[in-house]
This record gives C-alpha cells, sequence and structure tokens, in this order.
C-alpha cells in the first residue's frame, strides 16, 4: 500500500458516533470467539464484529498437532487479520491466536491469548494481548474409573480428548469435544471392557479440548485479550488523535536502591504514535529496586 493513499486514522475512526453507522470489523473464526468478543465491541466503541467462516482457520496449524504450526502466534494472529479482511468488507479485520505453555515445573498450563487488529485503508496495527495459568491437566488413563475420575473433575463446560493407539493399524485414534463418557465410548468403541476396574488393553490419554469453544477458560483469557485491545484504542496521540498511543515497557536499568547500581528491572516507559512518531517518555514507580534484585548486592 502506498503512502499517499494511507488514510489517517482519529478518534472518530475507531468510536461509532451514531449507533445507525457501526464501525464494522471480521474475524475468522471456527470457534465461536466472535461471541465472546462482539458484544464487548458492541458496547464500548459501537462496533460490528462479524465471525466469518470464508477460510478453515485450521489451515494455519492446529492445536492436536495434525498440521504443524510452522509460524509464531503473533506472525499467525496478523495473517487472521489480514485474511479477515480480504474475506470479508469489513473496516477493520482481527486476528486471534492463543498458545498453551506448561509452566510452574508442569503443574499449571499458561494459556496466552493475542490479538491482532489491522485497518484496511492504512497501517494502523494493535496488538493486544492476556494472559492466565489454567489448570488443565493430561491424564495416561489404564481403566473406566481412572476415566470418570478426570471427567469429573473438568470444570464446567471444559470438554476433553481422548487418544489412544488403535491396535490393529498403530495409528492414533483421536475423539475430540467429548463431554461424557458415553461419547467417548461411541466414537471408541475398541475401548469398552466389562467392569470398571478391569484393566483396558490400551491406555486412553485424556486431555483438555482446547478450543475456544470448547473451552470456557479460554474464553475467559479471550474476554480479557478483547479488554486490553479496547483499552488501546481509547487511548489517543495527543497531536494526532491517532488510537493505541499507551506506554510500553522502554528502558531497563531501574537504581538498587542500597548501592544504586543499575538492576535489569524497568526503570522507564514510552508511548509512541505509530502515526505521526510522536514519544513521551515517563518514569515508572517505584524509582529504585530492590536488593535482592541487584547483582552487585545479591550476586
Ligand atoms: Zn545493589
Ligand atoms: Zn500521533
Amino acid at each position: 500500500m502506498s503512502g499517499e493513499h494511507q488514510r489517517r486514522l482519529n478518534k472518530a475512526s475507531v468510536v461509532a458516533a451514531d449507533a445507525d453507522k457501526p464501525i464494522t470489523a471480521a474475524i475468522l473464526t471456527k470457534h465461536g470467539k466472535a461471541q465472546v468478543l462482539a458484544p464487548l465491541f458492541h458496547q464500548q466503541l459501537g462496533w460490528q464484529l462479524r465471525g466469518s467462516d470464508g477460510f478453515d482457520t485450521d489451515k494455519l496449524g492446529m492445536f492436536s498437532g495434525e498440521i504443524p504450526r510452522t509460524m509464531t502466534p503473533l506472525e499467525c494472529a496478523t495473517e487472521k487479520a489480514q485474511l479477515a479482511l480480504a474475506h470479508s468488507d469489513a473496516e477493520f479485520g482481527l486476528g486471534s491466536e492463543g498458545s498453551f505453555n506448561s509452566t510452574y515445573f508442569g503443574l499449571m498450563v499458561m494459556n496466552q491469548e493475542l490479538l491482532v487488529l489491522r485497518h484496511r485503508h492504512s497501517n494502523f496495527t494493535v496488538v493486544a494481548s492476556a494472559q492466565r495459568p489454567v489448570a488443565a491437566v493430561q491424564r495416561q488413563c489404564r481403566t473406566i474409573t481412572q476415566m470418570n475420575a478426570y471427567i469429573d473433575a473438568l470444570p464446567p463446560g471444559q470438554k476433553f480428548i481422548a487418544e489412544m493407539v488403535a491396535p490393529e493399524t498403530a495409528k492414533t485414534r483421536v475423539a475430540k469435544g467429548l463431554s461424557a463418557l458415553s461419547e467417548l465410548l461411541q466414537q471408541l468403541p475398541e475401548v469398552r471392557v466389562s467392569s470398571d476396574n478391569e484393566p483396558l488393553q490400551h491406555a486412553v490419554t485424556l486431555s483438555w479440548d482446547f478450543r475456544a469453544h470448547n473451552c470456557p477458560e479460554r474464553q475467559q483469557t479471550i474476554a480479557r485479550a478483547g479488554e486490553d485491545l479496547l483499552r488501546r484504542l481509547q487511548h489517543y496521540c495527543p497531536h494526532c488523535e491517532c488510537p493505541n498511543f499507551v506506554a510500553e515497557p522502554y528502558e531497563k536499568g531501574l537504581p538498587c536502591e542500597v548501592c544504586g547500581s543499575p538492576t535489569q528491572q524497568w526503570r522507564s516507559q514510552r508511548a509512541l504514535c505509530q502515526q505521526c512518531g510522536y514519544a513521551h517518555i515517563s518514569a515508572l514507580e517505584p524509582t529504585t529496586a530492590a536488593p535482592d534484585l541487584c547483582d552487585f548486592c545479591n550476586p
């Protein structure tokens, strides 16, 4: 896109003045993310956010690894925002991408959700995010009793995935979006045994189904990322009124309160306008770091 055709953004570009003329945005989604975000954006900015099924986002990679992911989450969310523009006539395209990483020595899973918003008529791009720990667990089960215990411990609305290696083909059999043992037995009939404590011929691995429509915990993280995006769209450059004028951590080197040496802690933040380049740098509170964060006092 050449510079002369770039449209300039201001507050009126992102806040609908008139309910009859909503600002339009599109999100590519198979998994119900639009239902989580649309009410928030409608209430706060007068947006009409529509989900589109025009492109199978699973082509960009799947959690279960059936289609490997080759892009980083940020690249993937950016690509989805671009595809949302290509498959709609909306003013803004929204891309969403989640990741789950084992943390705290495998005791917790950190769910990070990224949202990338792109404007059709300029290079204006906003990246918003949220992360929360979720108590997702995976378990290899050898009896029906173990499977029942796993299913009973799931949070309300959380669906699960069952995987087993089929004996005749040595291929992995997978059943997804399950909410009860009866559904598992229907989809994987070879699992059936005569009593609950009889050992299964082949172990079955149960895990959370992380797809957004099957994972209420993830919907909460997506809603928080949506709130971060809304916040960014409601902070404007004091010079040109472009949105997303939000302070980010800028310089490290917060001085130690005992010896004054620079530490690895942030000492300043900067808001930078992506449209006119205006920057505002400010010191962060507190203005000194505790000595246990200092390489000299606590080597
Ligand atoms: Zn020190
Ligand atoms: Zn500006």
